[in-house]
């Protein structure tokens, strides 16, 4: 993703670049302060225990693991579903194909078919036709994976439908069914659907800490008992295994507390920030469903690379996605009149 190197010079007044900027409040301080603790390793922390049994039972599984990022969830989901030279199914934009450093083909050996969706969302016909016939020509269809919301489709909410039909799609030709859950804490409130019905046709679903809940670190992967023993293994392997982890739990269970029905105000603010920028000359603004903002600043005659410099230098920082594509995602740390400072600050440096 875009990097700024700016804020040494110019502090950052506002911060859109991304939900993963929150800093840990106060209270979530105090409460990993005071948090029970002991060694994960041999089921003795009671906080992290006490948080996969929240996350399990959130997302309607046998039983979870606490992992040191959403990325690791990923990683480890892929590698116990697949084999290598197997193909998981997933949509162009996914984070596991662009953003986890070719994870799936290091860690895996497993090549990724890339579905073009609509902002993120692919259909039960496109996943039905992406998946081989059995033949040793063809790599395996070993795995469907779906992320929800869609990061770089717009912060998009998954249909229910759309879920299970693809899910159902997959569970028919035998293929594993992965949820990329970094932001389904979102999906669920602005849906009204709850976590454990969209996990539902899922082998294996995790949500992130360190996203719109405000965590300083850490992921939940929740699946089978014999999945999450799998991914215990894995952890291990990889060196994700931790220690008095529980001080990074009791911030989980605090975020889960006191940080979830709130992103409801997260996604009040984006769309306030969308009602502004459209009214900018030569912005052309993506629909906003959640806390993620995509638009385009093609038409004011400046890059993204520029407007994203320029409003650094105003205090705003903000993600350069791509040549004219930009994105501004809301959070714990953006309050309403950030927002309308932010529209204020682009409006300006784009005039
Ligand atoms: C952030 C993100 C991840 C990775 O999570 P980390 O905790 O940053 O490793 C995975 N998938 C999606 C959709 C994300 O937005």
């Amino acid at each position: 993703m875009a990097t700024d190197t700016r804020d040494q010079v110019n502090p950052v007044r506002i911060n859109l670049y991304s939900d993963t900027q929150t800093l840990p409040t106060p209270e979530m301080r105090q409460v990993m302060a005071a948090a029970p603790v002991g060694d994960e390793q041999t089921f003795d922390d009671p906080s992290v225990n006490a948080l996969c049994g929240r996350v399990a039972a959130l997302l309607g599984k046998e039983a979870a693991v606490f992992l040191p990022s959403g990325t690791m969830c990923n990683e480890i989901a892929i590698r116990v579903h697949c084999r290598p030279g197997d193909e998981v199914i997933a949509e162009a934009s996914c984070h596991i194909l662009n953003f986890e450093g070719g994870g799936p083909a290091a860690l895996s050996g497993v090549q990724i078919a890339p579905l073009p969706g609509r902002r993120g969302v692919f259909s039960a016909d496109q996943a039905r036709a992406a998946i081989r016939d059995t033949h040793r020509y063809a790599p395996r269809s070993a795995l469907l994976e779906v992320e929800n919301t869609a990061n770089m489709g717009g912060g998009t909410v998954w249909p229910l439908a759309d879920v299970r039909a693809v899910t159902e799609v997959a569970r028919t030709h035998g293929l594993a069914t992965h949820l990329d859950g970094a932001r389904l804490p979102n999906a669920v409130v602005a849906s009204g659907v709850s976590a454990a019905a969209y996990a539902d046709g899922f082998d294996s679903a995790w949500i992130d800490l360190s996203k719109g809940l405000g965590c300083p670190v850490g992921a939940v992967l929740a699946g089978s008992s014999s999945f999450i023993d799998e991914a215990w293994r894995w952890k291990q392997r990889m060196g994700g295994a931790m220690r008095q982890a529980g001080i990074l739990a009791a911030a989980g269970l605090h975020g889960l507390d006191h940080h979830w029905d709130r992103l409801a105000e997260d996604h009040a603010h984006a769309a306030l920030l969308a009602d502004g920028l459209a009214e900018l000359k030569g912005f052309v603004v993506e629909p906003c469903e959640t806390n993620i903002l995509f638009f385009d600043v093609g038409n004011t005659g400046h890059s993204a690379a520029d407007v994203a410099a320029r409003a650094g230098a105003a205090g705003l920082r903000i993600g350069a996605m791509g040549a004219t594509r930009m994105r501004a995602v809301t959070h714990l740390d953006v309050s309403r009149t950030d927002c309308q400072e932010a529209v204020r600050i682009l409006a300006e440096v784009t005039a």
